[in-house]
């Protein structure tokens, strides 16, 4: 009989801090300058020069650290972690051990109706690498690029609560959400300030002790991390069904041949001879910066997502799409309160609104980068189109090339409006005229209309919509047609 067995999934997530300088020195934290332009002394670890902690940095990490749900230490300690590669120009990285920053916290997520807890055992301060490139120049040497050494990273470290690949995504994804709305991370796995470790192992099904584990390093992307994970249980299954045992290791993913693959027998933390960095004392935070900035957290996207659901009337759906970005939310909350200052109307018709212009004529237009974005449309422009809709100046469709031509001239809804002359005919005499005619030049459809073909209706409106450039009121356009046709 063969024997059931279930995973287990730890993470360990090093997100970048959204800060301008290093976590100790003044050097530029700019992604892209030329290689080795951003050092000086202390971030290439000369002798002599001396780390001083970035505050900045040190906030955003108890912003971080709030906004996860934990318990931020009054006094926590910068450690050496010692080892010896080129990319850690002093033989050791500063990163905190015993006494980390930020511990037991959590995120709920929710996967298929379900939701789950996923504890946070702690989230710890330390220096980013610099970074190797390997097969370099004609010569294929290695070159080191120094500017990314020394960068503010947090490390947020799971319990091993997740149990799949799932549920991996899922956190994943919201821990990245909360970071981008802190503003403490930008978000971008491709250059590599929001990375993922996964640690994966199995046991069989309800046994308590955990098997032994496989770290899949540096995979950055979502899918690949969740390939990772499935295609690590299916080979430790395997190993492990065939009488082999797992070893504790770290493996990489490749994305070529769909499979992890040994990159190294894993370290223990006593090969890292961690020991109190004698050159930062302790870093001290007090209950009132804490409290601070606390209060000064954001709302989070959940909270967004519910609250615009019971007061903006939002579907799930539009809620979760317009939370996708911090600025796309932003832009949102600003054109429905500009919107709401000029109709003072039920907040939920008028959030709807919004809602759905936003989807379906600008949404399209958006371009982010990290935590930045832009919307072609100012809030209050966005506003002034759509009080034009609402009292009926123009109607929906001329809305949307009135949009079109916004963003393409960076105009006013009202100035193009006036001087391409759209304002909606809801001049009647006109309208009928136009019906009239029409009505006229189409016997045999009158007639079929007559005899019960209702659905002509709307063959007619085209019509006279035709005849009108798009601008008659609609509304008009069916009533009058409609006391026409009866005859
Ligand atoms: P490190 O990887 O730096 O040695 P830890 O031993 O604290 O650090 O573990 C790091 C991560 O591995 C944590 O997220 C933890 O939940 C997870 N983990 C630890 N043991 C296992 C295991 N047997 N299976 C899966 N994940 C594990
Ligand atoms: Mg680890
Ligand atoms: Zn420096």
């Amino acid at each position: 009989m063969s024997i059931a067995y279930e995973p287990t999934i730890g993470l360990e997530v090093h997100a970048q801090l959204n800060t301008c300088t290093k976590l100790f020195c003044r050097c530029s934290t700019d992604y892209g300058a030329p290689p080795n332009d951003n050092i000086c002394p202390t971030c290439l670890g000369l002798p002599g020069a001396l780390p001083s902690p970035n505050r900045q940095a040190v906030e955003l990490a108890i912003r971080a650290g709030r906004a996860l749900h934990c318990t931020i230490r009054g006094k926590s300690v910068f450690a050496r972690k010692n080892y010896f590669y080129p990319d850690l120009p002093k033989g050791y990285q500063i990163s905190q051990f015993e006494l980390p920053l930020c511990e037991d916290g959590h995120v709920d997520i929710e996967v298929g109706g379900e939701t789950r807890r996923i504890r946070i055992q702690r989230i710890h301060m330390e220096e980013d690498a610099a970074k190797n490139i390997h097969g370099a120049g004609q010569t294929g040497t290695t070159w080191v690029d120094y500017n990314r050494a020394c960068t503010p990273l947090i490390e947020i470290v799971t319990h091993p609560d997740l149990r799949n690949a799932d549920e991996t995504e899922a956190y994943l994804k919201k821990l990245r959400e909360i970071l981008m709305f802190t503003q403490v991370n930008d978000g971008n796995l491709e250059e590599g300030s929001f990375r993922c470790d996964a640690n994966v192992s199995i046991k069989p099904v309800g046994r308590e002790e955990l098997g032994t584990r496989a770290e899949l390093k540096n995979i950055n992307s979502f899918k690949f991390v969740k390939k990772a994970i499935d295609f690590e249980i299916v080979r430790q299954e395997a190993l492990i069904s065939g009488g082999g045992t797992v070893v504790q290791e770290t493996r990489g993913w490749s994305e070529g041949d769909g499979k992890t693959f040994s990159m190294r027998t894993k370290e223990e933390a006593h090969d890292y001879r961690y020991f109190p960095d004698p050159d930062l004392p302790p870093l001290v935070v007090t209950e009132d910066q804490v409290a601070r900035v606390e209060s000064e957290l954001p709302e989070l996207p959940e909270a967004k997502r519910a609250r615009w659901q019971t007061e903006l009337g939002l579907t799930e759906y539009d809620a979760v799409v317009l939370t996708g970005h911090p600025v796309l939310a932003t832009y949102l909350e600003d054109t429905v309160a500009a919107l709401q200052a000029e109709l003072n109307g039920d907040l939920k018709k008028v959030g709807k609104k919004v809602a759905n212009f936003l989807q379906g004529e600008v949404l399209q237009h958006v371009k982010t980068d990290g935590l930045h974005g832009e919307v072609p449309v100012p809030p209050g422009g966005l506003a002034e189109l759509l009080v034009l809709v609402e009292n009926a100046t123009i109607n929906g469709k001329i809305a949307k090339d009135v949009v079109v031509e916004m963003i393409e001239t960076g105009r006013g809804a009202k100035a193009i409006v006036e001087k391409r002359g759209l304002a909606q005919v809801t001049d009647t005499g006109a309208i009928q005229s136009e019906i009239d005619a029409i009505v006229a030049a189409h016997p045999k459809e009158v007639e079929a209309y007559r005899c019960g073909k209702e659905n002509l209706i709307g063959f007619f409106v085209g019509q006279v919509m035709k005849a009108t450039k798009g601008k008659a009121n609609p509304k008009v356009v069916n009533e009058l047609l409609r006391a026409s046709l009866k005859g």
